[in-house]
């Protein structure tokens, strides 16, 4: 065993705090990886606080994780150590399963769904008809710690170019963002709406622009549309009911990034005819849809769950080579803490990514 140690919450009502444990040395189709950078996603916080009522705690979150390997299994030849990867929401799938066979593992439809990279098997408390837990652990914990062990293939390759901090949202934010642009073809002269303009609006908004999309971002923070301006789209504030109506029926494709429940209605009616509308940031029940509208005109309300190993690869690439990324602030561990309120209350733009370096100036 290793000895590991990160920051957890040991319940719902509790701080993120100093917590040591052991992982598991690496299998023969596994790495070893020495986290240097964990970004801090909503998803976290939703998970700390039992928002999804399936949290096993304790509860160390954290999937955006840049490293690097510093063990490699037996049978691993797509890492070498001294490599930089990256880490993002699943450290293993069920690899048989349809969705799996052909390369969509994030809609992995095994007993046990895909693999989480904290709070294990995404049906947790899910067995399988031989009662065992196929994944062999009930709870998995992620990348606000100093080391996590992975199967190599669902490690990606870091591109040069990309700063590991810059490189860590993007293995979430960037890939919830990118795979729903891709699936449904978004193409360079497309106008393309953002709904919500926090880490994943951010993270869309440029990645449009960057495939030559004419992008929208929608906000209700009047601060926000400066923001929009300084990275090259237009923002339009949700009441503003002038400009609202002036955009009906003009979207090729709207992307909802709000990462809880909310009312899409108001957007619907701005896609065109057979247009799709793809929700990808909330998890939960929300308001129904207006059917009228989408009927009318053929339109289409959808949802899309993070992305697939292979759109992680190309999204970082991507970012890479067109030299966007996600802004962020790099924070100290001890911090989590303060950020998770901030996220809370201010809907902050940027991303808080955390330094794992500084783990080691703490011993309270
Ligand atoms: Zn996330
Ligand atoms: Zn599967």
């Amino acid at each position: 065993m290793i000895k590991a140690v990160g920051y957890a919450a040991k319940h719902s009502y509790s701080k993120l705090k100093r917590y040591e444990f052991e992982r598991e040395e690496a299998k023969a189709n596994e790495v070893e990886i020495a986290v240097m950078f964990c970004g801090v996603c909503h998803s976290d916080i939703h998970q700390v606080k039992d928002e999804w009522s399936n949290t096993v705690y304790p509860c160390l979150p954290g999937h955006e994780i840049v490293g690097r390997v510093t063990k490699v299994g037996g049978d691993v030849t797509r890492h070498a150590v001294g490599d930089m990867v990256g880490v993002g929401c699943m450290i293993d799938s069920c690899r048989t399963c349809e969705p799996c066979r052909t390369g969509d593992e994030n809609y992995c439809e095994g007993p046990n769904s895909w693999l989480a990279t904290y709070n294990g098997p995404m049906v947790p408390k899910a067995k399988a008809d031989d009662g065992k837990n196929h994944y062999g652990r009930d709870n998995t914990f992620g990348g606000y710690s100093n080391i996590v062990v992975v199967p190599a293939d669902f490690a990606l390759k870091i591109p040069a170019g990309l700063q590991p901090e810059v490189a860590a949202p993007i293995l979430c934010a960037g890939v919830t963002t990118y795979s729903p642009m891709k699936h449904w073809g978004v193409k360079a002269g497309d106008k393309v709406g953002i709904v919500g303009f926090g880490g994943l609006g951010d993270m869309a908004a440029k990645i449009a622009k960057a495939m030559g999309a004419d992008v929208t971002v929608f906000t209700t923070t009047k601060d926000k549309l400066d923001e929009a301006k300084r990275i090259g789209v237009t923002g339009v504030l949700e009441d503003d009911t002038k400009t609202m109506t002036s955009l009906k029926s003009s979207f090729d494709f709207i992307l909802s990034t709000i990462p809880e429940k909310h009312d899409i209605n108001p957007f619907v009616k701005l896609l065109k005819r057979d247009k799709t509308l793809t929700i990808c940031g909330a998890l939960e029940p929300m308001k129904g849809v207006d059917n009228s509208e989408v009927a009318f005109h053929r339109r289409s309300v959808a949802g899309s769950l993070i992305g697939n190993l292979a759109d992680t690869q190309e999204i970082l690439d991507f970012c890479a080579e067109h030299h966007i990324g996600p802004d962020v602030e790099v924070i100290a561990i001890d911090k989590i803490n303060d950020a998770y309120k901030a996220v809370i209350d201010g809907d902050v733009r940027f991303r808080y990514v955390i330094d794992l370096a500084t783990l080691d100036r703490n011993d309270d």
